[in-house]
């Protein structure tokens, strides 16, 4: 049996990874199940699949989620440390599915104790790429990546020579506003931003793919996971998002990965990884799709584009300012503070500040100093946004 934990359950990539679990229970053996606010879900789930542990983020939950679990045999606990030391229980592989660098702390956990951690959260890659490499190493744990593009791009690699990479083209659907004219995106409210043409995900994801900062973070991961150059990652614009990434070698030959728009592909390639096995998603009828289209993206509609260029070259923290600003600015936006163009702006202007300071240019920062950072840098999207408040 398979020891299991799933950090962020509840979540959209959470339940996904639930619904492939759940379909074969006698293959895994449910170690932890961590979740937000909603104590219902997490609970229903815990019981279900008989997870040792089940953890809420929010410590004013627990009596709650203790209250949900009475009479079954999960144990309930509440708070980040208490993700951390679920994270650290001894489990085969890790789903790391929380969003945010919330992430980050509870997926080190995880290698630490040697799991293969399948990578959904990206912005803990973006924050501190080469800490939790560093810490897989260490550890003799496995990073495998969960985001689609990267799942396709790691898929594309097998039985290659990776030095007859010459380039990686990452697609974007282009998100809500791919066809909206440039004048109104100033207006763009909340509920335009949170409905996507293609994916169904969380709501703070479905966001970053309106505005293409869920692009720059996958141009960012892909840097930091697979070592690319900044100049061989291209982005290329793709309506009908059923070509995930392609791969180009060398001798000018491209591999495409090509899928429907369902992330159980990519849990369950990492789930059954190195084997593949039957997965619960409909063939894709290419026939039916009839048309893929591609087009260069206007780098004047997606300014988080050039942004994760800058990220790229100036190195050290400059990954962990960038996401929390960012993850600072939708936070604004959400709350009606700021307009949807002007999250790139207050971005812009974090990064300018702090990524050339003495403290950004650390090229192995511990977990401490990345928190350090992203303090900082929340501190001054805050500042920021009080410039352009609505
Ligand atoms: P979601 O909002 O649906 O779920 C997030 C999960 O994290 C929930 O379980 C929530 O309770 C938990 N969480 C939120 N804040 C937390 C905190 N501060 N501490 C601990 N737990 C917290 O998000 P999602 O769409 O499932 O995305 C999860 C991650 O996967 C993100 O990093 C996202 O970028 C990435 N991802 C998602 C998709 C997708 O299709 N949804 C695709 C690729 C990558
Ligand atoms: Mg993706």
């Amino acid at each position: 049996m398979k020891r299991v934990s799933i950090l962020g359950a509840t979540g959209s990539i959470g339940q996904s990874t639930i619904d492939l679990i759940g379909r074969d229970p006698a293959a895994y053996d449910l170690v932890a199940l961590t979740g937000g606010r909603n104590i219902a879900q997490l609970a229903s789930d815990a019981r279900r699949l008989r997870a040792d542990i089940a953890v809420t983020a929010h410590e004013d939950l627990l009596p709650e989620l203790r209250g949900a679990l009475a009479g079954s045999a999960t144990e309930a606990a509440a708070g980040p440390a208490a993700l951390v030391e679920a994270a650290h229980r001894p489990a085969d592989w890790v789903m790391s599915a929380i969003v945010g660098v919330a992430g980050l702390a509870p997926g080190l956990a995880a290698l630490q104790q040697g799991a293969t951690l399948a990578l959904a959260n990206k912005e803990s890659l973006v924050a501190a790429g080469q800490l939790l490499l560093r810490t897989a190493r260490a550890h003799g744990a496995r990073i495998l990546p969960v985001d689609s593009e990267h799942s396709a791009i790691f898929q594309a690699l097998v039985g290659e020579d990776a030095s007859a990479v010459t380039r990686v083209v990452i697609t974007a659907s282009g998100g809500a506003f791919r066809d909206w004219p440039l004048a109104r995106l100033a207006q763009a409210t909340v509920a335009e931003a949170s409905s996507h043409p293609n994916w169904d995900m969380g709501q703070r994801i479905t966001i970053d793919s309106a505005s293409m900062f869920n692009k720059a973070l996958e141009v960012i991961e892909a840097h930091e996971f697979f070592g690319f150059a900044p100049d061989q990652i291209e982005v290329l614009l793709h309506p009908q998002s059923l070509v995930h990434a392609l791969v180009g070698f060398c001798d000018g030959a491209l591999m495409a990965h090509v899928g429907p728009p369902d992330m159980r592909h990519a849990i369950g390639y990492a789930l059954n990884w190195p084997h593949r096995r039957p997965l619960p998603v409909p063939a894709l009828d290419l026939a039916a799709a009839g048309v893929l289209e591609f087009r260069a993206p206007d780098e004047t509609r997606y300014p988080a584009l050039r942004l994760a260029r800058e990220v790229m070259g100036e190195g050290g923290l400059a990954g962990a300012i960038f996401n929390a600003a960012k993850e600072r600015a939708l936070d604004h936006f959400i709350a009606g503070h700021l307009r949807f163009t002007d999250m790139s702006a207050v971005v812009d202007e974090v990064l300018s500040d702090l990524a050339a300071t003495s403290d950004a240019r650390n090229d192995a920062p511990t977990l401490d100093l990345v928190a350090h950072m992203d303090h900082l840098a929340r501190h001054r999207a805050d500042m920021a946004t009080e410039t352009r408040k609505l």
